[in-house]
């Protein structure tokens, strides 16, 4: 492991710092602490960062970021990084609280800076969301031309909070970058099997206007991008009308939400439940979306094979 080598150096130049500084705190800051504000990109980060950075995540797996309520823990590992990675355009409402709170005084990495124009909420009404209408569509991982730009900002931002280690991170976001690559070209060759006419699906919040304009396909959901809204009603039954009208069986609920307002549209419907969906948030390790590569190959066969049944 050529590339590890300059480590056991620094870690006996800060052992020596350390004791002239009679801090041995100083000796353990071989490894980058940083703190990422949800599953998905806790795993973007540990991909680019390696071992050289210790991650901390705040919303973990099947957690919804939405409606999460930070802890006195998640201020402590704020407090103690010098490196905050959020996805930014409003995802994260709590995180501005939590980040004086804390207070926290490293560098913030923002994914989503340098996405020119984000998509903005459905403005038909539909969703009931408590945003106004002009407020951008945080989703945006669900492009993965865009999880390709969260990683050039990782990059970016590790180097400049670390710049030792900078080529390390910047060979290690190459890589993952081409893998990405090759998962974008993937998914689109899935979805090119199922009919144009077919490609229609109902989910459980909107949270993938960017996978529908990135791949193709038209998502349907009963509620807004956040999932702290109940549709009303009248919303529900014209959505059961429309997959009527449209032949629309492809249902799914989502890992990170209640599924049985999913579940009783279905029912209502004659649609068929689909498996779960990692939608905002990964699996538990071992799961069957611990990453957000695996997030992909676990979602996109799940939609091909309920849109075939439409
Ligand atoms: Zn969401």
């Amino acid at each position: 492991m050529p590339d590890r080598s300059p480590l056991p150096r620094r870690a006996l130049l800060l052992g020596g710092a350390a004791l002239l500084a009679g801090s041995p705190a100083a000796a353990q800051q071989q490894t980058l602490q940083a703190v990422a504000s949800f599953s998905i990109i806790g795993d973007m980060l540990r991909e680019v960062g390696g071992d050289r950075v210790e991650v901390t995540t705040i919303v973990g797996p099947d957690q919804d970021a939405h409606t999460y309520q930070p802890t006195p823990s998640n201020a402590k590992a704020v407090a103690a990084a010098k490196v905050l990675v959020v996805n930014g355009l409003g995802f994260e409402g709590w995180i501005e609280r939590l980040a004086r709170a804390a207070p926290f005084k490293g560098t913030r990495i923002v994914l989503t800076d340098g996405i020119a124009k984000p998509l903005q909420l459905d403005a038909s009404g539909k969703s009931g969301h408590k945003h106004a209408h002009d407020a951008p569509d945080p989703h945006t991982w669900q492009d993965i031309a865009n999880g390709r730009l969260y990683v050039r900002n990782i990059v970016a931002g590790l180097a400049a909070a670390d710049p030792a280690s900078a080529d390390a991170y910047r060979q290690r976001g190459a890589d993952y970058d081409r893998r990405l690559a090759g998962l974008d070209d993937w998914v689109r060759s899935q979805i090119a099997t199922v009919p144009a006419d077919k490609r229609k699906v109902i989910t459980g919040h909107d949270a993938f206007q960017y996978f529908a304009k990135a791949y193709g396909v038209e998502f349907l959901a009963p509620i807004g991008i956040s999932t702290d809204q109940e549709p009303s009603a009248q919303q529900v039954a014209a959505l059961i009308r429309q997959m009527q009208r449209e032949h629309i069986k492809a249902v799914f609920i989502e890992n990170m939400s209640n599924p049985k307002l999913v579940e009783q549209i279905a029912r209502d419907a004659g649609g068929a439940v689909g498996p779960s969906l990692y939608v905002d948030a990964l699996s538990k390790p071992g799961g069957p979306a611990d990453t957000y590569e695996k997030m992909f190959r676990h979602n996109v066969p799940a939609l091909v094979a309920g849109m075939l049944k439409n």
